[in-house]
């Protein structure tokens, strides 16, 4: 089977490409706005092209709470059209690839001297139902003290009076944000990894002509011609506006949100809770495959952008938040398996702390052509594309031009083909592969599980591709299949890309990385060429990931300080 242009092994011929053409639209930053710009535009006809400095998902898209959700707690700020907006896209991305999105009720329970009582709760769940139009069954339905402990018995009997009971949905937000840009590629646009936007140069009135990328591969620099550039560069949209010399007044705030990862049996919570905790902030509690995950936090952010860490008081704020809701699990620092740092790249209000600050995104256009956008969220990936498109659109004269490139495509355009396109067919889906695995000696569900979840029907490349490897273990047949398969299809360029982005196994499977790492890094060496020095750089980049992913430091890291 041939490798796909989203292959790190067509890396040359992109990047020629890349330097060689002229582009309708170069984007700069490959998380999910990037990522839904570039789908966007491509399935419109532009010819986009998009450059990421690390790996695709390696900033805030892979550090998210992984839902789709209408953010609830946003109709406390009377964020009413957010609401609206993201409660309706949550069905729309569901059905888009419905094995990475997938329903998860949600359980609010109400607690004795709690933030919301009954009444509020009730009402709240109502119009959020209203708001993003909540059909059937889906709709929210209150529970009494004994159904609210039925559904999660890990709470505690003695405070809690009832529940709300609502629909959100799950994801894999660096999945999510990697099948995007691979389905870009495939209508059309020129995607690439480590390759960073240095600088740009200007014509006589002062408007972007071209900028300079940096192949962090080679260090060679190239440069990009297009008609127009889109900053989707996340926490970075400031440093990437000083480098344009841009005098806009708009300006980031950076909030840090931390998540903890317990093995299941240390909090095993039946279903998904959303609870609040005594300073009034709300807190996720989210069972997935064989861990459950705690989050977030909310604090200001002065720190190195490129190596987020949580600290000890991260911890101990979401520790305390679980030991006081689920009275009997008495979770320790201990017993945190894994975690993740993320930042908020927020618009700064005046007089406005970390969690009063609107999730909203917005575009900025500046004197010299740059579009920046940031804010927003992950699930309103498709509406920031429409709303970054209409600014790009802005820049074509004719009316011929703005019409040919008028309509998006991608409300009904599945990311994975062949797609799976109900919750039915991803059942029966999961039970194939399920039987498919069991012949290979594979027989815990969650591998089935996770299959199926990541990568929809690809996972049939990736089983039949297990059965050329000859290891005693299935296991092992299965990760170096998967090792290939993101080599050859994912853009896989470095370890961590592996572990961390394409597989999820730096949070949700940590014990497979210390297991496999040797074999891993034995073949992506002999798939790559990589000689001793490049193998080193690479095992020290994972032993940091590791490092971070387990330590809670006792502060952030500065701005000054190394980074590999
Ligand atoms: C703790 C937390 C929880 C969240 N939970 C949710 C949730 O559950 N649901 C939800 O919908 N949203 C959630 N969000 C919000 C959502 O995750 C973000 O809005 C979204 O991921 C931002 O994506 P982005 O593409 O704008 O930024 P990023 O993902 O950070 O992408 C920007 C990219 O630009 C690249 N870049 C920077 N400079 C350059 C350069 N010079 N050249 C090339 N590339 C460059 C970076 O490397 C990076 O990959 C959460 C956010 C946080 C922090």
């Amino acid at each position: 089977m041939q490798a796909s242009k989203f292959s790190v092994l067509h890396r040359s011929s992109q990047i020629a490409k890349l330097a060689a053409e002229t582009f309708d639209l170069a984007i700069i930053g490959g998380g999910i706005t990037g990522a839904g710009i570039a789908l966007d535009a491509t399935a419109r006809g532009l010819k986009v092209c998009l450059i990421e400095k690390n790996d695709f998902a390696s900033g805030t898209s892979n550090k998210s709470t992984k839902l789709i959700h209408g953010g609830l707690r946003y109709l406390k700020n009377f964020e009413i059209s957010l609401v609206r907006e993201s409660g309706s896209e949550r069905a729309i991305v569901h059905n888009l690839a419905p094995h990475l999105v997938t329903p998860q009720k949600m359980l609010l329970p109400l607690i004795e001297g709690g933030t919301y009582g009954k009444l509020m709760t009730a009402l709240g769940l109502k119009v959020y139902d209203f708001l993003a139009d909540v059909k059937g069954d889906d709709r929210r339905k209150m529970l009494d003290k004994a159904e609210t402990l039925h559904k999660e018995p890990l709470l505690d009997k003695q405070t809690v009076i009832g529940g709300g009971l609502y629909a959100e949905y799950r994801t894999d937000d660096a999945r999510l944000t990697i099948e995007i840009l691979k389905k870009a590629t495939t209508l059309g646009a020129t995607i690439i990894n480590y390759c960073e936007m240095t600088s740009f140069n200007y014509d006589s009135q002062s408007k972007i002509e071209s900028l300079n990328s940096k192949d962090l591969n080679s260090e060679s620099i190239f440069t990009i011609k297009a008609k127009n550039y889109v900053s989707a560069t996340g926490p970075w949209v400031d440093q990437v506006l000083k480098k344009d010399n841009s005098t806009n007044k708009k300006r980031l705030h950076l909030t840090k949100g931390v998540h903890l990862v317990f093995a299941f049996e240390k909090l095993p919570v039946k279903q998904s809770i959303y609870f609040d905790v005594p300073d009034g902030r709300m807190v996720f509690a989210i069972p997935r495959g064989r861990v459950t995950y705690v989050g977030t936090t909310d604090t200001d952010y002065y720190g190195n952008l490129d190596r987020v860490v949580t600290t000890k008081a991260d911890a101990k704020y979401l520790l305390s938040a679980v030991n006081n809701m689920f009275k009997t699990v008495n979770l320790t620092i201990d017993d945190i398996e894994s975690n993740w740092a993320g930042l908020r790249p927020l618009i700064h209000e005046d007089n406005k702390s970390a969690s009063e600050l609107s999730r909203k995104d917005e575009i900025f256009v500046s004197d010299s052509g740059l579009i920046s956008m940031a804010g927003g969220k992950l699930t309103g990936y498709r509406k920031m594309a429409y709303r970054a498109l209409d600014a790009v659109l802005k820049t074509y004269n004719t009316e011929e031009d703005k019409f040919r490139f008028e309509n998006s495509t991608t409300e009904t355009m599945a990311l994975v083909n062949p797609s799976l396109t109900s919750n039915d067919e991803v059942e029966d889906y999961q039970k194939y592969i399920e039987k498919q695995l069991s012949g290979l000696g594979i027989t815990d569900i969650y591998h089935s599980w996770y299959l199926c979840s990541f990568y929809g029907k690809q996972a049939n490349i990736i089983i039949e591709k297990s059965k050329r490897f000859n290891s005693d273990s299935g296991l092992e047949n299965l990760i170096r299949a998967e090792l290939w398969y993101s080599v050859h299809f994912e853009m896989v360029n470095s370890i961590n890309d592996f572990f961390i982005r394409r597989t999820g196994r730096l949070y949700f499977d940590i014990e497979s990385i210390k297991q496999y790492k040797t074999i891993i890094i034995k073949d992506i060496s002999e798939y790559l060429n990589w000689d001793t020095n490049r193998i080193n750089k690479e095992e020290e980049k994972l032993n940091l990931a590791l490092k971070d992913a387990t330590t809670y430091y006792d502060t952030d890291f500065n701005k000054k300080s190394n980074i590999f």
